[in-house]
């Protein structure tokens, strides 16, 4: 069955929670919600979401691949953050691209790119459309009379696997699942598995140098470039050359990997390929709490025995993934995934030795065993939108800071964002996890739950968005991990990046796309 995207929601609309379904999560919720949520309201139906900007009809030599369509406008109108999904229902018009093009050709690219550039348009490359940080929103865009938004799934072919090298050469727009089958039968596969995996795609993930689930070794896209090509806006194209390493001056990869679509547009990729795992193995250890976990997840990472899989779960987060499943955990856990071409025992022997040694107790995969921790992750944000439907604010913000630095900004955060809770809806709760862990520190990612009012929902988003973004960058962390910096995080952001080095990336701004078309409104305009 072919299955439809929602375009008011996560996903497909034929894999969304239902009643029954959100019924016991509901109740396990209420004590943290402070009782029953709010009564159910459904989205609107897409037809009646009004879209703030005019349609701009595409000259006739483009009208195969650029629509005006309604619908087509909306699904490019936002991505997938907790702020986009409010949006959504908010009422209020939406700004939306003027049209949408599918360019199914490089040649098809470059005469949407003339076109915006002759009309005077925004140009904005889409991927999966799955930003969680206003990446491809066309907000801001008061000194335009509109953008075109350049959906980059008709570009989704595999050019080339070279099995030699194991490197993969494909077009921008293939979603991950797609990627993943073109290597079936080669022994080969790509193994980079953000949560929103089904829904994005190659030049995506580049273009906001993600991170997939694993947790050490390959968990950045950007150390997975091999190469890449970027389209200009008047129709150029520059090639970064296929080699393993090189030291002819800066990396011109780099460039691009994080470039969020203001750079050019990311054609196609040549991507590090891993073999198949012949050996996998799994471990849960229980921690009677987060700083000895943490403190193990430390001792692990610089041991450099490189788990596929380290995540560790802070005592609430852990509560509320086993309650999810009908059990009750208690204290800290930290799940840990072995793979690889050789037996993997003795790296999985070794860290379960170190957990040991900073207080953990292994336990038979019980609470939350590694096993079945894969589709509930993709499955998680099917619960964001049918809680919505009762005006619950979810949404996660996520980090990385030195070992150092770890303790004192967990337990500020948490403080912080507790606050922000009790202030702004009276309720609610805050949990933590490791993501991704490296020898010098570690990424951490929390999300919050809190009862919301159907009518202030964005503004209780706002409120809280700034509580826990001033607490970010007060305690010594990054904006984002994985995620990037979009239009949501441009402000707090910012102050991350050396005065010298963003005036260094304006001068390539304006050299690779001097009328400033390509997405504008993110830090590369400062
Ligand atoms: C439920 C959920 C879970 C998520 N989990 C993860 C996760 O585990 N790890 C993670 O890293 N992220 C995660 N994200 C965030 C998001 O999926 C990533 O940022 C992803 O890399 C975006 O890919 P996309 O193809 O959807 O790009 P889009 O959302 O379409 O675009 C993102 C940015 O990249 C630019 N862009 C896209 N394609 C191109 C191109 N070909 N050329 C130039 N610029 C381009 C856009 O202009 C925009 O600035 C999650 C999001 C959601 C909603």
């Amino acid at each position: 069955m072919n299955k439809t995207r929602n375009p008011m929601g996560w996903g497909y609309s034929e894999d969304a929670i239902d009643r029954a379904e959100l019924r016991p999560i509901l109740d396990v919720m209420a004590p943290l919600l402070g009782g029953a949520p709010a009564e159910a309201r459904p989205s609107p139906k897409p037809s009646d979401v009004r879209l703030a900007t005019p349609a701009i009809e595409p000259p006739a030599s483009l009208a195969a691949f650029v629509s005006t369509n309604h619908e087509t406008r909306l699904l490019h109108a936002a991505g997938r953050s907790f702020r986009d999904l409010a949006n959504l229902r908010a009422g209020a018009a939406l700004p939306a691209p003027a049209a949408v093009a599918t360019p199914r050709s490089t040649d098809e690219l470059a005469d949407t790119l003339a076109w915006a550039s002759d009309r005077g348009l925004a140009a904005i490359p889409f991927g999966g459309g799955s930003s969680v940080v206003g990446g491809i929103n066309p907000e801001d865009m008061d000194d335009w009379p509109g953008a075109v938004t350049i959906d980059l799934q008709g570009l989704d072919q595999v050019i080339e696997i070279n099995e030699r090298d194991r490197v993969v050469h494909a077009q921008a727009g293939i979603l991950g699942p797609a990627l993943e089958d073109a290597l079936v039968g080669t022994g080969l596969a790509v193994r980079h598995y953000p949560q929103s995996y089904f829904h994005s795609t190659l030049g995506g993930w580049v273009a906001t140098r993600g991170a997939g689930h694993f947790s050490t070794l390959r968990a950045k896209i950007e150390d997975r470039v091999q190469a890449l090509s970027v389209m200009l806006p008047d129709g150029r194209t520059a090639t970064t050359r296929a080699l393993p390493a090189s030291s002819i001056g800066p990396d011109p990869n780099r460039l691009w990997c994080g470039s969020e679509g203001a750079l050019g547009v990311i054609t196609d990729v040549r991507l590090r390929l891993v073999a198949n795992p012949a050996h996998k193995l799994s471990a849960a250890i229980g921690f009677d709490d987060f700083e000895s976990a943490l403190e193990a997840t430390r001792a692990i990472a610089q041991a450099e025995i490189w788990p596929a899989q380290m995540r560790v779960l802070d005592p609430f987060e852990h509560m509320v993934s086993t309650a999810l499943a009908g059990s009750a955990g208690e204290g800290a856990l930290m799940i840990l995934g072995f793979e690889g071409e050789y037996d993997v025992s003795h790296a999985r022997d070794a860290a379960v030795d170190i957990a040991r040694a900073h207080g953990g107790t292994p336990r038979a995969s019980g609470d939350q065993g590694a096993g079945n921790w894969r589709d509930a992750f993709f499955r998680q944000p099917y619960l964001r939108d049918a809680l919505l439907d009762h005006a619950v604010i979810v949404d996660t913000f996520e980090t990385a800071l030195p070992w150092s630095a770890v303790p004192a900004f967990y337990h500020s955060v948490m403080e912080a964002t507790g606050d922000a809770l009790e202030d702004v809806c009276g309720h609610g709760g805050v949990a933590c996890r490791v993501t991704h862990a490296y020898p010098d520190g570690v990424a951490l990612y929390f999300s919050f739950y809190a009862p919301g009012e159907h009518a202030a929902l964005l503004t209780q988003w706002q409120q809280l968005k700034a509580a826990v973004s001033e607490a970010v960058v007060d305690g010594g962390g990054t904006m984002s991990h994985h995620h990037a910096m979009g239009r949501d995080h441009r402000d707090h952001a910012r102050t991350e990046i050396p005065a010298a080095f963003r005036s260094a990336i304006r001068g390539a701004k304006s050299a690779l796309d001097p009328s400033g078309m390509l997405n504008p409104g993110l830090w590369f305009d400062d």
